[in-house]
């Protein structure tokens, strides 16, 4: 059977990792030249249903412990004025780890033999029965797309497209904060802080490279405003005014974590398929994670989904019946999972900037 996997990010590398550990071999084609290409995203914590079983399906859960970070389970939410209402500093260790995405996309790639995953491959044009790639017509028995938000596979199975929510993100970074910015590391912590209010939103992470990284959230009706208005990658002292400016009701230390941030600043539209999407079976293809269910970050679910479908996907297609009893079986787990946790996402991000959202938010914590 010739597997084709488009995209390599977490979902389609687990794929073809637990095929491997099964005896199934496929492809991934990837269109980064390299794992490390470009920055691989923030921490994620890792869920036992989902991202830890995925990874203990894959053989690889010794070498995830290896780079967890028990500590960074914990939490702190506030709102903008710098009322704290959760402080989770020690939480119980082991529930659910973080662990930086580029640590476990690099325990991923490199437990694939070599040649599964080709770098700097762009996909360019797919059928259920083929994919084109760098001018070359690959045939294939299965086409997975596993190409994210954007999915060129997607096309073949549904007309749904990614609708902007109405959220847009800022991301800056403060690097070295152990030795240069010492106050901020003290208060954002080991893990998490999330402030909320007045519709904005300043959501911190500690990563495992001695960075924090920071999300700016605000809403915007134009999907376009905080990469056209707000962020100049010409001009970050203007761009930093800005945004401090548009935080100048929040508190000091939120506003700290502005004022010395690098001067990089990344503007991120916020977009989501619509909740419960899903297509009727078309023979020899299929998708996982984002390209199937995109949904907003306030679940915390995206990159454990993708993980897990990627396992659930794997194990059907090695359970040795035909290819098409082995996408109905997943699609069918796959789909109500995704719906509720879509649902879950959206529905979050909506009460999270409402006017009190991190009073809600903590009594939904607290519940
Ligand atoms: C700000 C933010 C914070 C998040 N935080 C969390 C979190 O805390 N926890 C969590 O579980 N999830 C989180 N998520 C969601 C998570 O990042 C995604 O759900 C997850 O990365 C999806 O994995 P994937 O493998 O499906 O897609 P992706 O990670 O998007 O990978 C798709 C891959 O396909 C490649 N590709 C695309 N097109 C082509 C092509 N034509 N040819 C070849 N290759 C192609 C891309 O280069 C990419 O490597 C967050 C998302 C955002 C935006």
């Amino acid at each position: 059977m010739k597997i084709s996997i488009v995209g390599g990010g977490l979902g389609g590398l687990t794929l073809a990792r637990v095929l491997h550990v099964n005896g199934v071999q496929s492809t991934v084609y990837e269109l980064d030249a390299s794992p490390t290409a470009r920055d691989q995203g923030g921490t994620l914590d890792m869920h036992e249903e989902s991202g830890q079983r995925a990874l203990r399906e894959a053989g690889l859960f010794d070498q995830f412990r290896a780079v967890a970070r028990d500590e960074g389970e914990a939490m702190r939410l506030m709102d903008g004025r710098g009322t704290v209402y959760i402080d989770d500093v020690a939480p119980e260790p082991g529930g659910r780890p973080e662990v930086d995405r580029k640590e476990l996309k690099r325990i991923l790639v490199e437990s694939l033999p070599a040649g599964t995953v080709r770098w700097g491959a762009k996909v360019t044009s797919v059928t259920p029965s083929t994919i084109t790639v760098g001018g070359e017509t690959v045939e294939s028995d299965l086409v997975v797309g596993a190409d994210g938000a954007w999915s060129k596979v997607r096309p073949l199975l549904s007309d749904a497209r990614p609708i902007y929510s109405g959220l847009s993100f800022v991301e800056i970074h403060l690097s070295d904060v152990d030795a240069k910015h010492p106050d901020a590391a003290a208060f954002v912590g080991p893990g998490s802080m999330f402030a909320l209010d007045h519709g904005k939103g300043v959501m911190a992470q500690r990563n495992g490279d001695g960075r924090i990284r920071v999300y700016l959230a605000i809403r915007a009706e134009d999907e376009n405003w905080a990469g056209t208005e707000l962020v100049d990658p010409a001009d970050p002292v203007q761009t930093r005014l800005r945004l401090l400016e548009l935080f100048d009701d929040f508190a000091e230390p939120l506003r700290g974590l502005i004022a010395d941030a690098d001067a990089t600043f990344v503007p991120r539209a916020i977009h989501a398929l619509p909740v419960g999407h899903r297509w009727t079976r078309v023979p020899g293809v299929t998708l996982l994670g984002d390209a199937a269910h995109l949904m907003s970050p306030f679940a915390g679910e995206g990159a454990n989904l993708a993980m897990l479908d990627g396992t659930d996907l794997a194990l059907a297609l090695a359970a040795g019946s035909d290819v098409e009893t082995a996408l109905t079986a997943y699609e069918t787990a796959m789909f109500p999972r995704a719906e509720e946790a879509a649902h879950d996402s959206a529905t979050n991000l909506v009460e999270c900037f409402e006017p009190g959202g991190a009073q809600r938010l903590a009594g939904v914590m607290a519940g």
